[in-house]
């Protein structure tokens, strides 16, 4: 009978691996430093909220975990934190380029200015390029790594959200396939999560509520998914598995964490 290499595997999934998170200060990027720090993997948290990627570095343990500040629409603060991996841990396996905003004024594509549809698509699109491109610059000579990119369910449909935040999250899509294309033969791994909304600082913000409950059953009503009720561990477990060796043949995916709300008939709710 065939051996399953996976079988004997150790239950820490990450151990060994080295992981850089961009915006790893809050939300699901904090949600899953710890998920990967638990499993084994030494950390890289790169953010622009110092004080609390400090926290997240605390709480972790600072013999494997460091905060390095980086806006991620300067391509000089994403190389230093891509070196910073390097220097610290010897190299970089696991890239998440998770940083991301939403579209905070709201406005109707008629009434957008260009600044604001321009600073969203920095951050969330230049962002996780200049994330792509630095990544792959130390992971090609290793032959080997898996980068991943925060996506969204905007990334598959349309009217989620603002349009800037909608094209953006369509963006990172485009770039994650061609990017596991170019990189395959690398042995570079590039994959997207693709999560329902959730409760996090950008979306209680978005939509102008903390209230778990109240944010919870406006996202519900949208599907008529009662039965959903993401969390940032289910998007932490999903990255898990698409940063582990497990998803070795998984590339070019969007992996959608959406309690099957895109995939709903109308005419049944
Ligand atoms: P969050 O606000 O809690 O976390 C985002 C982090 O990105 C923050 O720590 C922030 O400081 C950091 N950041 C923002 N601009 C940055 C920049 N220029 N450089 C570096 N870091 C920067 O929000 P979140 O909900 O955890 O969002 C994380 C990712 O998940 C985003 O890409 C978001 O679009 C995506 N997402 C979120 C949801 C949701 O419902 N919360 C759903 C789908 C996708």
């Amino acid at each position: 009978m065939a051996t399953i290499p996976s079988l004997s595997a150790v239950p820490r999934r990450l151990e060994g691996k080295v992981a850089l998170i961009t915006g790893g200060a809050s939300g699901i990027g904090e949600c899953t430093a710890k998920v990967f720090a638990h499993h084994g993997a030494k950390l890289v948290i790169a953010d622009i909220q110092d004080d609390l990627g400090y926290s997240v570095v605390e709480s972790i343990g600072q013999t494997s975990c460091k905060y390095v500040h980086c806006d991620v629409t300067d391509e000089s603060h994403v190389k230093n934190a891509v070196d910073e991996a390097v220097k610290t841990y010897g190299k970089l396996d696991i890239m998440l380029n998770n940083a991301g905003i939403a579209d905070e004024n709201k406005a109707r594509i008629i009434d957008n200015e260009k600044a604001d549809f321009e600073r969203v698509m920095s951050v969330n699109v230049t962002g996780v390029f200049l994330g792509i491109k630095h990544a792959a610059r130390v992971m090609i000579p290793a032959r080997r790594g898996s980068i991943i990119t925060t996506a969204s369910m905007c990334s598959h449909i349309g009217g989620g959200s603002s349009h800037a935040y909608t094209a953006s999250k369509h963006a990172v899509l485009g770039l994650a396939r061609n990017a596991a294309v170019e990189l395959g033969q690398f042995g570079i791994r590039v994959n997207c999560l693709s999560p329902f909304p959730l409760l996090t600082p950008m979306t209680s913000k978005y939509f102008g509520s903390t209230n778990q409950e109240v944010l919870e059953n406006t996202f519900k009503s949208w599907g008529n998914l009662k039965h959903v009720t993401l969390k940032a561990e289910d998007v932490a477990n999903a990255a898990l598995y698409l940063a582990s060796d497990e998803a070795n043949y998984i590339s070019g995916h969007s992996l959608l964490i959406d309690g099957g709300f895109s995939i709903v008939n109308p005419s049944l709710n």
